[in-house]
């Protein structure tokens, strides 16, 4: 009974399984499979390594032939409509063939071409209906690889690291452009969120996190500077004009996360379950309207307050106080302690032991107690230097930093609320996509010494 219920559907299942893949080559290459298998366990000079490659070199050549005839039956099924705006295409023609590279090597489809009148264009509805975006001459699964790999290496890496991995070889000026336009299309598609996220009615998203408890949206600020070339063939004519090219370019970074997803492994590593990042070379006003988009997808609508944590750096309080006046500030611990630190080193100069000594007290002080009791401290520590000391000076100039950002420094009451009270994580992305575009930057120096001092 049941089994006459599903013999249709069955047959209709391998009746397509059976066009896509023809089965004389399925059984042609299990035929081959099993010869491999057969010689690698003879052979005494062959590791798993050996069949591994071979099986998939085997299987490559099916699963292209299968991908082709995939492709060309979507191509033939595709209506003759523009792709663009909808109506029939006139002056139709069949046979238009183009090659293009996919995750099994390179395959070609005829497609069918025809004048859309509205858009005054010929289109090809199949590319469309593919994914075969008018410039590229890769599959969708291609130009995934190639975005991906030209987001964590060079391009010249990228290239080599593809062509080992998958086969597909992909010069690097192709992958170059590739990742270009990829990185277009993310902006575009950021850019058509973020309007999204923005333009949400407030109502709505409200009650859809109602039920929910409250949560602080913790925001981190930070920048890097990025050596990128603007300009290509430009710099001799602009060099003539008196006008050196930039080379060096802020990268605005964020990150944002509610304080309900961070928690720690079992190991006691804090980990964050969800964040979103923004990190762009569009300027101050790009990241501030990027951050706060990705703030509002990530809940900031109904959390219960906002805290924002960064360094020292003036923009970045300006643009607080400017884009989110409503949220508390935090001065990372880490930038808190060097002023500490400079000042311990201004008078205790080249006695470490001295110079921790006093420091660690001090720099627990800050963390447990209060940044007052500590300000207090150097500023009782001024009189005491010999008048027109260098010492004196520093101690001024740091005295003068903490009452700026004192109101940045209440780490107690962060640590009770279990808030960060560092901007790592933003740290760390930057970090991340620093050691991607300047491999041989000292940023990783600097943050070990950094670390260092703290130890
Ligand atoms: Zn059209």
């Amino acid at each position: 009974m049941y089994l006459r219920q599903f013999l249709p559907s069955f047959r209709c299942g391998s009746a397509r399984a059976a066009l896509v893949t023809p089965p004389l080559t399925a059984a042609h290459l299990a035929f081959r499979l099993q010869a491999s298998i057969g010689s690698f366990v003879r052979a005494s000079d062959q590791n798993l390594g050996h069949l591994e490659t071979q099986a998939a070199q085997q299987a490559q050549a099916l699963l292209r032939q299968a991908t082709a005839t995939a492709a060309q039956q979507k191509a033939d099924a595709t209506p003759p409509r523009c792709p663009v705006c909808g109506p029939p295409l006139s002056r139709g023609s069949a046979g238009h063939a183009r090659t293009f590279e996919t995750r099994f090597g390179a395959i070609t489809v005829q497609r069918a071409r025809g004048y859309c009148k509205r858009c005054a264009k010929w289109r090809c509805p199949a590319d469309t209906a593919l994914g075969l975006a008018e410039s590229a001459g890769y599959s969708p699964a291609v130009q995934e690889l190639a975005a991906l790999l030209a987001t964590k290496m060079p391009v010249a890496e990228a290239s080599l690291v593809l062509a080992r991995l998958t086969g597909i070889k992909l010069p690097r000026t192709t992958l170059d452009r590739e990742a270009r336009r990829q990185g277009e299309r993310a902006q575009a598609l950021r850019r058509q969120l973020d309007a999204q996220a923005t333009a949400a009615p407030k109502p709505e998203r409200t009650q859809l996190e109602l039920s929910l408890a409250p949560y602080p949206m913790i925001l981190q600020l930070d920048a890097w500077n990025l050596r990128e070339r603007d300009d290509w063939g430009a710099t001799a004519a602009l060099r003539r004009q008196g006008q050196e090219p930039a080379r060096w370019h802020w990268v605005y970074t964020g990150t944002v996360f509610r304080l309900d997803h961070c928690a720690r492994t079992a190991g006691g590593r804090p980990v964050i379950s969800e964040r979103g990042f923004v990190a762009t070379r569009q300027g101050l006003d790009g990241r501030r309207e990027q951050l706060h988009a990705e703030a509002l997808r990530r809940g900031l609508g109904p959390a219960a307050g906002a805290l924002i944590i960064a360094d020292g750096a003036v923009w970045i309080w300006r643009l607080a106080d400017d884009r989110w006046p409503q949220a508390r500030q935090r001065l990372d611990y880490h930038h808190a302690v060097q002023p500490l630190a400079a000042v311990g080193r201004a008078v205790f100069g080249e006695d470490p032991a001295q110079f921790r000594a006093w420091l660690k007290p001090r720099a627990r002080q800050l963390k447990n107690e209060s940044a007052v009791k500590v300000i207090r401290q150097l500023e009782e520590l001024q009189p005491r230097l010999p008048v027109g000391a260098r010492a004196g000076e520093v101690v001024r100039r740091e005295v003068n930093d903490f009452h700026e950002h004192q109101a940045r420094m209440d780490y107690r009451t962060g640590r009770r609320r279990g808030e960060p009270l560092g901007s790592g994580p933003v740290e760390a992305t930057c970090r991340q996509t620093q050691c991607r575009f300047n491999p041989n930057s000292d940023f990783g120096k600097r943050v070990a010494m950094r670390e260092g001092l703290m130890a």
